[in-house]
């Protein structure tokens, strides 16, 4: 039998940045299961290799951390990796009270953080995503990915962890790349929300739209319109907040796509 072989593409790493691993020569008795930072990420299979991709939270503070690979819970090779602090910029920003307490209130952020891991259920095992994506609206950025935001006043800032691009009512919005659709829905926060399943863990998010065009379950195509742009939920204008995720991990869009 062919000894396993590992591969990691970065040792050194920035917040909100990805890596990935993968096992080569593993055979079918083989389950291989990557941990790192207290969360269990599944290695993907193809032939003989598998893959996991693992996002940097912008939040995680720098430093060296460990990255374990374990075959039916016994370790087989450990990595450290070295986390290396990204700048990010600061925002200021008014908010009418009222929109807050009725659209950010702690039913709201419940509601939010129940739909995502629900979308991460019966998650899609095949890499659906090829080598290029596409941005789902062309607009102006007006709001960076991990920034810190600053709401009238508090001193405790929010982080924000995709992007938005701003674009008239009614814009059309394309899919990043193919994928399955596991949210299609209204929320009280996102407003009118999407969420896309496409494969080895990649998932992307669209918030706010004011129409969806789409239903759960559905199989796109890099390109279809999934939806319209809109400012449904908390928001302040017609914008799109996109945002793209390996596992439960928000990552920086950029690496993605280019400018
Ligand atoms: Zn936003």
């Amino acid at each position: 039998m062919l000894q396993r072989k590992f591969n990691i593409s970065k040792n050194e790493i920035k917040q909100g940045y990805y890596l990935y691993i993968n096992v080569s020569n593993i055979s079918k008795s083989d389950n291989i299961s990557i941990n790192f930072n207290e969360e269990e990420l599944i290695c993907y299979k193809e032939f003989n290799t598998c893959s996991s991709y693992i996002s940097i939270p912008i939040t995680l503070k720098q430093g060296e951390y460990k990255i374990n690979i374990k075959n039916n819970d016994e370790l087989v090779k450990e990595y450290n990796i070295n986390v290396l602090e990204e700048n990010f910029e600061k925002q200021t920003l008014t908010i009418d009270q009222n929109q807050i307490d009725t659209k950010r209130n702690d039913e709201a952020l419940i509601e939010f953080r129940q739909i995502v891991l629900a979308s991460r259920n019966n998650p899609v095992l095949d890499k659906m995503w090829g080598d290029n994506f596409l941005m789902p609206i062309i607009g102006k950025i007006t709001t960076e990915f991990g920034i810190y935001r600053y709401t009238n006043n508090n001193i405790n800032p929010t982080r924000h962890y995709g992007i938005d691009i701003s674009a008239s009512k009614g814009t059309n919005i394309q899919a990043f790349s193919n994928g399955k659709i596991k949210i299609a829905r209204l929320t009280i926060m996102a407003g009118n929300m999407i969420i896309i399943d496409h494969g080895v863990g990649l998932y992307t998010h669209y918030l706010h739209l004011d129409t969806i065009n789409v239903n759960e379950g559905d199989i796109v195509k890099q390109g279809d319109i999934i939806g319209t742009v809109g400012s449904t939920g908390f928001s302040t204008g017609a914008h799109l907040d996109f945002a793209v995720l390996f596992n439960q991990t928000y990552t920086n869009p950029w690496q993605f796509i280019n400018r």
